[in-house]
């Protein structure tokens, strides 16, 4: 992680762009594209007229006008700067003559064509520029947020059925407090993140942080032998050369057996298919930690990926979970899902079960754990805590396991 120095030179450098990014008020643009109108009508009459002077600097004011009001007020600034400059030839020529009407038709053609070419040239280049001011202040927010422990981590029971619906492992979910107090979802800021490549830094806090409290229900004689811990991963932190390393070091920091991490990546993660990514999954397959392949069936991962990939599990998409009682299409494909995936030796989770008839569902049609909010919304560690401990008790009163790991309405 960046010193705190470096963060502060970021956030200067930050408030600066964003300062620069500002615009031009539109009077004070009205008047300089005035002053200089009146400037460039002032200074080619004094010298003949058009005909002698090329009227170059009414150039300025069509660029200014173009800057501040765009397309519209290039065309706006062209045609006055054409009937300013076309009258001046009746002074300058010697004959005394006037200009033909070609002539001055000509000149206006180029201010519009040469004032629509500017705005738009200037317009792609301050596209961009915003966009890197977005991200600068996306960075910068993302930046405050880790400095000010305003990420936090919710729980999600992963649950065996056949185990009558104990508790197997837990989804490490990201949150984000904002400076308000309101406390967001992974979709407000993971984008954002990813592009900014600021998710490695915060994906390292999310891995370490949930590693330290898997530890700690481990000491705490709360985990089930086998228990998993799940961490979500995005294709930027495979994608570094030092992910490995990180999860190394992580894992010995939190004194956790890699055995008892599976790092979920997405199925659209593995379209990106380089080598070092591929190499990646290898070498931490190697070290012990189990692979899951998330939201599966969304993305492009045919059935062959799941050979081909050093995968352990694969986690079915809620968009296929959802109504399965009631759809023979989704249950043909979820059949379809965990029958191959047995055959390869690979354990399947259902997402996002939210009635007790989808349960029943991916129960019968093979499935082995189950996710969702029937059985556990995410929570905070301490509820997770109390919902591990209560299901210890349970099963040491000989209580009929199986129940909800918390009611399903508690809040995620
Ligand atoms: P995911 O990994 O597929 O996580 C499951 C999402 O479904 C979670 O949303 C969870 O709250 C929600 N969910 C679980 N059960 C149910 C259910 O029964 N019904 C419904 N409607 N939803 C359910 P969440 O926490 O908003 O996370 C969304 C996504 O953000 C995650 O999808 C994951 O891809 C990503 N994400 C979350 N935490 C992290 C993180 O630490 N790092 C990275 N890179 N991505 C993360
Ligand atoms: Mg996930
Ligand atoms: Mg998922």
């Amino acid at each position: 992680m960046p010193t705190r120095g470096v963060r502060g030179e970021l956030s200067e450098w930050g408030a600066r762009a964003v300062a620069h990014g500002s615009r031009l008020p539109a009077s004070t643009a009205g008047l300089l594209i005035g002053v200089t109108l009146a400037l460039s009508w002032v200074s080619t009459s004094a010298f003949g007229g058009t005909a002698s002077v090329p009227p170059h600097a009414f150039y300025v004011p069509i660029m200014i006008a173009g800057l501040r009001f765009g397309a519209a007020g290039a065309l706006g600034a062209s045609l006055a700067s054409t009937l300013l400059a076309g009258p001046m030839s009746y002074a300058e020529v010697a004959s005394r003559t006037p200009q033909p009407l070609s002539d001055w038709a000509v000149r206006g053609v180029f201010f519009v064509l040469v004032g629509q070419a500017l705005t738009a040239m200037v317009g792609l280049r301050t596209a961009g520029l915003h966009a890197e001011l977005e991200d600068l202040r996306a960075t910068r927010r993302l930046w405050a947020a880790l400095d000010g422990d305003r990420f936090s981590l919710r729980y999600q029971p992963i649950v065996s059925l056949r185990r009558g619906g104990r508790i197997v492992g837990a989804e490490a979910l990201v949150r984000l407090e904002e400076p308000d107090g309101v406390t967001v979802g992974p979709d407000q800021f993971v984008p954002e993140a990813e592009r900014t490549g600021m998710i490695r830094a915060i994906g390292a806090w999310v891995l370490l942080e949930a590693c330290r409290q898997c530890a700690r229900w481990r000491d705490e004689g709360l985990l089930e032998e086998g228990f998993r811990l799940h961490v979500n991963v995005s294709p930027l932190e495979l994608d570094s050369a030092t992910f490995v390393e990180q999860v190394q070091v992580t894992l010995r920091a939190s004194d956790l057996d890699p055995g008892m991490l599976c790092i979920e990546i997405t199925e659209h993660a593995i379209a990106q298919d380089s080598e070092r990514f591929l190499d990646t999954l290898h070498q931490l397959h190697r070290l012990g930690v189990s692979l899951a392949l998330d939201d599966y069936g969304t993305g492009h991962a045919g059935l062959g990926q799941l050979q081909r990939l050093p995968v352990d599990v694969v986690k079915i998409d809620q968009s296929f979970v959802t109504g399965l009682d009631e759809r023979r299409d989704r249950a043909v494909i979820t059949q379809h899902v965990t029958s191959l995936a047995r055959s390869l030796g690979l354990v399947t989770i259902a997402e996002g079960v939210e009635r007790a008839q989808e349960a029943a569902a991916v129960e019968r049609l093979g499935c082995d754990l189950v996710q969702g909010y029937h059985f556990g919304r995410p929570m905070g560690a301490d509820q997770f805590t109390l919902a591990l401990a209560a299901e210890g008790a349970g099963a040491r009163d000989g209580a009929t396991p199986g129940a909800p790991a918390t009611a399903p309405g508690a809040p995620g």
